[in-house]
């Protein structure tokens, strides 16, 4: 018999988690009791987010940081009462190079995302050409477009800032954060403010201007923030395992289940819903979240509700992975005044980008040794994932001579991959959510949530799982 009041949960990262603590918040706000189950099929919670302490060091395998503009990950860090622990970026440095012409540019200051709100910076800087600077500025008397609707990140782009601004500042800047192609990144479901500044401000310069007088408007007015000042990046003292152990801790052990690999789904003869591990062991529960990533969302589904897998399926990912290395201090010629550098793809390198994570992270590393992060892989070069340790770390150290010309080996590293890692909102993406909606939306008790959806990043992850959770408590109507 399916228990009215069991919700489990499938996937224990991230958004699994934030569901599953939401529904244990409900529940005490309620005074009552519920079972929630969390079905993990690895060893450890928190999918993307791996924090591994090893001597001195600390190493993040998937995300190291958070934004605050979003504010739902700051949010549950407050509300798990962890707000002590929050690691601004470093104040010793800030800003990040771009890699173009064999050398390491700064970003100019106040380049927003892809967008110059600073003239002399802008113009002093050697990254973008004379052409490609003016063109940049024509932002400022192109009409918005007639048509409403989605568009691909590379041809707005094109579009409002000219083919360099492309190249050399969205692909590797804002494509980089989905690890993507903007050629077929879709705007509206990736970054809606842009088109909105398109429409309301009369282009990108202008658009993000006014938003900064708004924020500053808003920011005098608004009584001074209580406690310390927040930079825009976020992590955490112990990294972002930290908030994993927590949620651990506040959900109860008792309601996760790690090693349990779930194979199908299936409605229940009443109601509710039939989870079926891979030992073949099933567990009836009321309501159901799946917050695994939409391929394997679609696997568990298929036998009941093909078309839906079907949808969930047609979202693509691509593969990336992360390579941290440990180096002296001394072996490295930079002066390492920026938090890292990003690669666009017309450099032809094999990484994307390097966080020189002990500058923009304190205490990651003793004083004397610099941890420096690499990725690789993504939209552009998915192959390199497959390749093995002793050719990944050939390669990145190959491409760390030629970019910062360190040639001693590195003392450490660590590396960690993540095949189909990375949901990519494509073309038609909104549409295909509808369509996947629809379908849920029939079927009492089953909600989808995760980095799939609706945003990849740790805040829109967090929301929504927790959002899914309210459903979920809603359906169970105690
Ligand atoms: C290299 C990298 C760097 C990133 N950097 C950042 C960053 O700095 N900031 C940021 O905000 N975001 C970053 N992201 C994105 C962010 O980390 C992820 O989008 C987010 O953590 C995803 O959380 P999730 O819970 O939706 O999915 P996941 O973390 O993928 O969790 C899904 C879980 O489901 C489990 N699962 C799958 N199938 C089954 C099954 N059949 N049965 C049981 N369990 C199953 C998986 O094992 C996994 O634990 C990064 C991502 C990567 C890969």
């Amino acid at each position: 018999m399916t228990s009215p009041r069991k919700i489990a949960v499938i996937g224990g990262g991230i958004t699994g988690l934030a569901a599953a603590y939401e529904l244990t918040r409900k529940a005490q706000a309620a005074k009552t009791k519920i079972e929630i189950e969390i079905f993990e099929k690895a060893a450890n919670p928190g999918g993307k987010i791996i924090t591994r302490k090893e001597g001195p060091y600390l190493i993040e395998g998937g995300p190291d940081c958070f934004i605050i503009e979003k504010p739902w990950a700051l949010q549950l860090v407050k509300e798990l009462g962890l707000e002590d622990d929050l690691l601004n970026t470093s104040s010793r440095t800030s800003g990040t190079f771009v890699y173009d012409n064999s050398s390491l540019h700064r970003l100019p200051e106040g380049v927003m995302m892809m967008i110059p709100t600073k003239p002399l910076p802008f113009l002093a800087s050697k990254l973008i050409s004379w052409p490609g600077k003016i063109r940049m500025a024509c932002d400022i008397l192109i009409p918005k477009r007639k048509e409403s609707g989605d568009e691909t990140l590379a041809s707005f782009v094109k579009r409002r800032l000219g083919k360099e601004a492309l190249d050399k500042l969205a692909e590797p800047l804002v494509g980089g954060i989905h690890a993507g192609n903007p050629e077929n990144m879709s705007l509206l479901s990736t970054f809606p403010r842009f088109l909105e500044m398109e429409q309301d401000g009369g282009g990108l310069i202008v658009g993000m201007l006014k938003r900064q007088k708004k924020m500053a408007a808003m920011m005098k007015n608004r009584p001074a923030p209580r406690g310390p000042k927040r930079t825009f990046f976020i992590s955490m003292n112990d990294g972002l395992g930290q908030i994993i152990n927590r949620l651990e801790e506040v959900i109860g052990k008792d309601s996760l289940r790690t090693e349990r690999e779930i194979t199908q789904i299936r409605p229940a003869l009443k109601k509710g819903w039939l989870i079926e591990d891979k030992t073949g062991r099933t567990t009836p529960a009321a309501a159901v979240i799946i917050t695994t990533e939409t391929y394997n969302a679609a696997r568990l589904l298929r036998l009941e509700l093909p078309r839906l897998a079907d949808l969930l399926d047609e979202i693509p990912y691509v593969s990336s992975a992360t390579v941290s290395l440990a180096f002296p201090r001394k072996a490295i010629p930079h002066p390492l005044d920026a938090y890292g550098f990003i690669v666009p793809k017309i450099a032809n390198r094999r990484i994307m980008a390097v966080t020189w994570s002990s500058v923009k992270w304190d205490h990651r590393a003793p004083e004397d040794m610099v941890l420096l992060r690499a990725f690789v892989g993504g939209a552009h070069h998915p192959e390199l994932v497959a390749s093995g340790d002793q050719e990944m770390l050939a390669m990145v150290r190959e491409e760390l001579s030629a970019i910062m010309n360190i040639s001693s080996p590195p003392q450490q590293s660590w590396i960690y991959r993540w095949p189909q890692g990375m949901p990519q909102y494509i073309m038609g993406h909104l549409e295909h959510l509808a369509a996947i909606d629809k379908i849920t939306d029939s079927h009492k008790g089953l909600y989808l949530a995760g980095a799939g959806y609706r945003g990849i990043g740790i805040p829109d992850c967090i929301n929504q799982g927790r959002q899914a959770a309210v459903k979920a408590w809603a359906s169970l109507k105690l």
